[in-house]
């Protein structure tokens, strides 16, 4: 019997007869793409063991030969860019042009992560300080063991990629959940991983639903690195605390633009509608919000009319942007829209009739009250709140009023750096959006409801091991306070010492 993702909610309660496989749908066409297996708490413990058994041999090469590992593996994917980013197309229903551009973005990150683990994580030294003056102290990153990562369907490779290469380049071996709607794309990187690298089996895969996601978080795995919303994350974390498994917890945003008076509006509006409409919306460090200087704000919502006026969704290769992947998302996206509209918002382009599955065209709203779900939680479609405020200041007072915290950006020519620095986010653009994500030497997160932890940059490669501690003995200190051998003298030597050196 075999269950389809997007249909998996409904019959996991109604069945009685458990399903062994599930399908994942072309969203744009209803069309079957793949069918993959539903693996059970058992395979993924099998898997988990399997990946522990290879990691030995992985951490024992080295930093240099892993990275000719990686290396391998990341030129094989840049001459099979195509295929996978077919596959992406297939299951997420994004533009051609949009998955080949998440897989610019993978390679790029493969290519920092095996380059930098080892600058970032080798043993290095450390002063040993006044009191340890006879010890050389020393501190070095080494790999967890298993990291259990568990993606999501809106950037499938790229995503979970962030933890994926940082955590292979660290050391670690991987089993890797992805999202229920998108099972091929996480089977086809393993299966690159295999070819590329077929003596070191240490990346590997699980498909299946959320209860095999949380059979990994339970399996032993030494770490887990979530993507996906809040309340999973939430989710994720309390299954995590059985065991004290540490986790990174990165969930969604509500991100705010800020355009001040001197803003350049042409490029504001360009970005700010892209940042909101590009991937049907379905970016974690989307822009949902904008916060406009009144002086400008006229203009500002001209220019953005036209543009966001201009963009058609569809399934072929012209439209730019797709259909909403994952169908439930719909229903939140038109309350989202409704919610506002009701309560006095204006649309100065599309409306409620722009909710037409599997498709959404755009929809940009202004006047809405602060307090309406399009303004509070992430909407994930291609709406775009436009609000006006009186000054940067309130502006940012705005932006800060959200229980998530992930990204950011700001418009201004004379207090760009100034503004970003005030936001409550993980990350921040200054005259553009989202070019954070394109430098992988960025650390990557948020905070709040927008989780915690770090992927990408040196951070992100942190992240992915223990920090182990260690000091050396040189020689013997004339004061040693650590045996019961020590002088009467000792003590009352070192307190003088400490006032001297530190209490001043
Ligand atoms: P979820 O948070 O439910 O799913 C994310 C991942 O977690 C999927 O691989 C999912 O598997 C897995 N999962 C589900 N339940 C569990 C569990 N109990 N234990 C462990 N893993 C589990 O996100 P959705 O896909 O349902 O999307 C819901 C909302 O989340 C979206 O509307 C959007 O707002 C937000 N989101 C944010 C993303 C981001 O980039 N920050 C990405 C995707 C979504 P499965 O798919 O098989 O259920």
């Amino acid at each position: 019997m075999t269950r389809t993702a997007r249909d998996s909610v409904e019959v996991s309660s109604a069945s009685s007869a458990p399903s062994t496989t599930f399908e994942s749908i072309d969203p744009r066409t209803g069309e079957v793409v793949g069918e993959h297996p539903i693996h059970d708490a058992a395979e993924v413990s099998a898997r988990v063991a399997a990946a522990r058994e290879a990691q030995v041999a992985w951490a024992e090469l080295g930093f240099s030969g892993r990275k000719q590992h990686l290396d391998a593996w990341r030129r094989l994917l840049s001459k099979r860019v195509d295929d996978l980013a077919g596959l992406i197309c297939a299951e997420t229903g994004k533009p051609l042009d949009d998955a080949r551009l998440e897989l610019i973005l993978v390679i790029d990150h493969l290519h920092w992560a095996a380059a930098n683990a080892e600058k970032v994580l080798k043993r290095r030294k450390v002063p040993s300080g006044v009191l340890m003056a006879n010890q050389t102290a020393t501190v070095e990153y080494l790999p967890f063991g298993v990291v259990g990562v568990i993606g999501p369907w809106n950037y499938p490779a790229f995503t979970p990629m962030g933890s994926i290469a940082y955590a292979l380049a660290a050391g670690n071996a991987v089993v890797f959940k992805p999202s229920e709607l998108t099972p091929g794309v996480g089977q086809w990187l393993v299966d690159s991983f295999a070819e590329a690298v077929p003596e070191h089996p240490v990346f590997r895969l699980v498909t299946g639903f959320g209860e095999t996601g949380a059979a990994l978080c339970a399996s032993g795995v030494d770490k887990v690195a979530f993507t996906g919303s809040t309340a999973t994350g939430k989710r994720v974390m309390a299954s995590c605390a059985q065991n004290l498994v540490p986790v990174l917890v990165e969930c969604g945003g509500k991100d705010a633009l800020i355009v001040d008076a001197d803003a350049d509006l042409a490029a504001a509006a360009d970005a700010a509608v892209w940042g909101a409409m590009s991937n049907a919306g379905q970016t974690c460090i989307g822009v949902e919000r904008v916060y406009v200087v009144d002086a400008v704000a006229d203009r500002f919502l001209e220019l953005v009319t036209e543009r966001a006026g201009k963009l058609r969704p569809g399934g072929e290769p012209s439209a730019h942007f797709g259909p909403i992947t994952m169908p439930s998302q719909v229903d939140v996206i038109r309350g989202h829209i409704d919610d506002a509209l009701r309560r006095g918002a204006r649309a100065l382009v599309g409306g409620k009739h722009s909710v037409r599955p599997p498709f959404v065209e755009p929809v940009v709203l202004t006047d809405v009250p602060e307090d309406s779900t399009a303004v509070t939680e992430e909407t994930f479609g291609p709406t775009i709140v436009v609000q006006r405020v009186r000054d940067a200041d309130e502006a940012v007072a705005r932006a800060n009023d959200s229980r998530y915290g992930l990204g950011g950006a700001v418009f201004s020519r004379a207090r760009g750096v100034e503004l970003a620095r005030r936001l409550r986010t993980g990350m921040v653009s200054v005259n553009s959006v989202i070019s954070f994500a394109g430098v992988p030497a960025l650390p990557f997160g948020g905070v709040g409801d927008s989780g915690f932890g770090r992927i990408h940059g040196p951070d992100g490669l942190r992240e992915f091991a223990r920090p182990q501690s260690m000091t050396r003995t040189r020689y013997r200190m004339p004061l040693n306070p650590m045996t019961f051998g020590r002088s009467k003298g000792t003590i009352r030597r070192l307190m003088r010492l400490i006032r001297v050196v530190r209490g001043r």
